[in-house]
């Protein structure tokens, strides 16, 4: 059966470096990196994303600034604060939760983020590098490098190996085939165009699974002794469960451990990876805030 890449327990090991950096930081400049966090309306899921990602900042000893605003509120309103937040020398990171209100022009909110602050890596510049070889992104969407660290920290080589990235969001899919490209994988993308997607992950050494479908990868999509990395987090009922509900990913987690090599677990897997990856990209922006990095 399939090794459990347990996100949760590197996600842990990854923030007790940080802290430990962090608090190296506070002593040689005596600054610590700060992250603000702007949510607009009431989403729950966006809710609960952003409690977790201010809860890891206390425990890295990063500092937290967050706004909150109502689901009406103005572009205008919302651009004020991230322009505030791009003069603020204590911020280093900025983060807008996604997805905005349907009036606002997310990709404007996006690009008015100072480039130095994109901590979620979605501005347009940032992507942009990430596609281009030879370039160097400021930042790397967190999603998509903490399924690479997860790779790199299992020993899972991926240089030469046919990588499957499915979904291709601008969130998480574009940006994972990209940063597998970067790893020198081949990479093939499916999406919900593609007629016959198991044939095309039954050839994958690596799947990266994040097209929101509730255990649609099942043994058949599967080839022996795949590595599986599952980002999906989809609700499904559950009538036994406290809410009515639980979370599965895409992948048919009981049968894909019969047949892959390696599996992240839903919750437990990719989740805290994403977090633990914001925090790494908020104290890279401050440490070359600072000029405290190496090289
Ligand atoms: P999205 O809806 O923006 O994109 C889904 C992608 O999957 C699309 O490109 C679509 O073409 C493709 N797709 C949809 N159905 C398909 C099918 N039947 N076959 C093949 N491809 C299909 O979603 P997203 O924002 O990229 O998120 C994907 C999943 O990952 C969701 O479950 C989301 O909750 C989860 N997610 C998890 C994290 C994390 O930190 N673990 C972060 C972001 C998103």
């Amino acid at each position: 059966t399939a090794s459990v890449i347990d996100g949760k327990a590197i996600a842990q090991q990854i923030k007790g470096e940080i802290a430990e950096e962090v608090a190296r930081m506070k002593e040689a400049v005596g600054k610590v990196p700060g992250l603000a966090v702007l949510l607009v309306g009431s989403r729950k899921d966006s809710e609960t994303y952003v409690r977790s990602k201010k809860k890891a900042c206390e425990e890295v000893g990063i500092k937290s600034f967050s706004i909150d605003l109502p689901e009406d509120a103005s572009q205008n309103e919302i651009l004020k604060h991230v322009y505030e937040f791009n003069d603020n020398p204590g911020v280093h990171g900025i983060l807008v939760q996604l997805p905005l209100p349907r009036h606002i022009d997310e990709e404007k909110v996006v690009g008015a983020i100072n480039i130095a602050k994109d901590v979620d890596g979605f501005h347009p510049l940032n992507i942009g590098r990430l596609a281009m070889q030879g370039r160097k992104p400021l930042f790397i969407p967190c999603t998509p490098r903490g399924c690479i660290e997860l790779l790199i920290r299992s020993g899972v080589e991926i240089k030469g190996k046919h990588a499957v990235v499915i979904g291709r969001s601008n969130v998480v899919g574009m940006p994972a085939a990209l940063l597998l490209q970067r790893h020198n994988a081949t990479v093939t993308v499916v999406h919900s165009y593609t007629p016959n997607p198991a044939e095309v992950t039954r050839n994958a050494d690596i799947i990266i699974a994040a097209a929101g479908v509730a255990h649609m990868v099942r043994t058949d999509w599967l080839k022996p002794g795949a590595v599986v990395i599952d980002v999906g987090i989809n609700p499904v009922e559950d009538p036994s469960a406290k809410r009515g509900y639980r979370l599965v990913g895409d992948v048919c987690y009981r049968e894909a451990c019969t047949i892959a090599s390696a599996i992240t677990p839903v919750p437990g897997g990719v989740g805290p990876m994403t977090i633990a990856m914001l925090m790494q990209n908020t104290l890279e922006a401050a440490k070359r805030a600072y000029d405290q990095t190496e090289g």
